[in-house]
């Protein structure tokens, strides 16, 4: 039974080099590490991201049992 929502970077398109995934029990927790992720590691603004990009990343959140 999944307790946890997992993201791996690398799962993204263009993003197949990338080795960082976050965990964590929430999905809205998720979404604040993919997002701090992004302007870390990708120098992105998650602020600029669209209705379609969130659809997309949404898609890659992943359930799981820790
Ligand atoms: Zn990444």
């Amino acid at each position: 039974m999944a307790n946890a929502f997992s993201y791996a970077c690398r799962d993204c398109d263009g993003m197949e080099a990338c080795p960082a995934s976050v965990v964590a029990q929430t999905k809205n927790e998720v979404w604040k590490l993919m997002e701090l992720h992004a302007q870390v590691a990708h120098d992105e603004n998650p602020a600029e991201w669209d209705g379609e990009t969130r659809e997309y990343l949404a898609t890659l959140i992943r359930p799981v049992n820790v």
